[in-house]
């Protein structure tokens, strides 16, 4: 593991930065594209890639900045909801966001933004466009609300905690009363 001590921004960060200066000096249709594999860049502290980020994307010169569209691919580890194990789903993501300059490349003065101008899109000082945060929002978007290692997950065993995708428990016969042991008592207790 490298040292993360330092403002320094590791491989994995910079990989996902392109300095568009030369971009945005070309005429309004001007393209450039670029190909990306990162392994396992560190987008979120709350999501565990389990594999590179790769893709293509496309810069494309329009009047306000530049427009970045693309598909990148990357595998996320999650927990299944039911039986708690982990899991590893692959997920694919497009991408197509405008990115505003906040210096006009030819006369060097500052870009006058709108209020609600997303910071995430906006190519800084340097000239550099960054994706990270719009690759990571975009990522956040594939992931399920609920998600399940597989569709027919048994889930664990609400009497003996056990995974029944892995066991097969000795409970099996009083599992159905149990539940509406329980679900009565939940409706008592709430008093309806
Ligand atoms: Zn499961
Ligand atoms: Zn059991």
């Amino acid at each position: 593991m490298a040292c993360m001590s330092g403002k320094r921004p590791s491989e994995a960060a910079l990989a996902l930065q392109f300095n568009v200066a030369q971009l945005l000096k070309q005429a309004t249709g001007a393209r450039r594209g670029y190909d990306i594999a990162v392994e396992a860049p560190e987008l979120d502290q709350q999501l565990l890639l389990m594999g590179p980020l790769h893709g293509q994307i496309a810069c494309l010169r329009i009047g306000a900045g530049i427009l970045v569209t693309g598909e990148l691919e990357t595998v996320v580890r999650l927990e299944c909801v039911r039986c708690l194990s982990e899991f590893d789903l692959p997920i694919r993501v497009e991408i197509e966001e405008e990115f505003r300059p906040t210096i006009d490349i030819v006369t060097g003065l500052k870009v006058e933004q709108e209020p609600d101008q997303d910071q995430a899109t906006l190519i800084d000082e340097q000239h550099i466009l960054d994706l990270a945060e719009v690759i990571r929002q975009a990522v956040w978007l594939e992931i399920p609300a609920s998600p399940i290692c597989q569709p027919d997950c048994k889930g664990l065993c609400p009497q003996c905690g056990q995974n029944r995708n892995q066991v097969e428990c000795s409970c099996q016969s009083n599992t159905v009363d149990a539940r509406w042991v329980a679900l009565l008592a939940t409706r008592g207790a709430s008093g309806t």
